[in-house]
């Protein structure tokens, strides 16, 4: 059964299945998602611009090409698993990563076994969003010096929010995406 907690980019599918995941207690954080741009300007709008900071300083996320990587750690698990590392944020019940400092993709994919024969459509909208703002705010951020400072985060959160309004308003949104 799918739980929705509906919130626009911060929406949340929460399934009863990824309790007892069939690939294992470490199910989806054996693979981290990249926290990617829209992800990185959703967590600064929310305020986590110092957190990034300070999780970039401890090496738990680092620079990737599309936004900050999560770093792997060795899986306890992995005799069960299968799975030799796992998520840094990954703890013994699970995240240890509030909501509002997660990848989107942490708070709203779920797979089509824990769908359980759900509707894919939210899941699949905020996919198909998502990978839209990171297309534009990728070509906005080539644009200009990459320098991983609070102004920078700010700057990111400005774009970011700006085009989730301009994505309330499909033709605004696809001039974005061509522009
Ligand atoms: S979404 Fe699927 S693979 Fe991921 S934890 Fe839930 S049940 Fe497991
Ligand atoms: S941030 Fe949390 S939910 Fe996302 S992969 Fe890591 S442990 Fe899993």
């Amino acid at each position: 059964m799918i739980r929705v907690v509906a919130s626009g980019p911060h929406t949340r599918l929460e399934s009863e299945l990824c309790g007892q995941c069939p690939q294992g207690v470490t199910g989806c954080c054996a693979a981290p998602p990249v926290i990617a741009w829209a992800d990185l300007g959703r967590i600064v709008n929310l305020g986590g611009a110092p957190w990034l900071l300070e999780e970039l300083a401890h090496e738990r996320l680092y620079p990737c090409p599309r936004g900050l990587a999560i770093h792997r750690v060795e899986n306890p698990d992995a005799a069960t698993t299968g799975r030799e590392r796992k998520c840094v944020y990954h703890g013994e019940r699970g995240c240890t990563v509030p909501h509002d400092r997660r990848s989107a993709t942490c708070n709203y994919y779920v797979c089509d076994d824990a769908l359980g024969g759900a509707s894919p459509a939210l899941r699949d909208k905020l996919t198909a969003d998502f990978a839209e703002w990171d297309l534009v705010l990728a070509a906005r951020v080539r644009a200009r010096p990459l320098e991983w400072t609070l102004e920078f985060l700010e700057w990111l959160g400005r774009e970011s929010a700006a085009l989730v309004i301009e994505g309330s308003d499909g033709n605004r949104r696809r001039r974005a995406v061509e522009g």
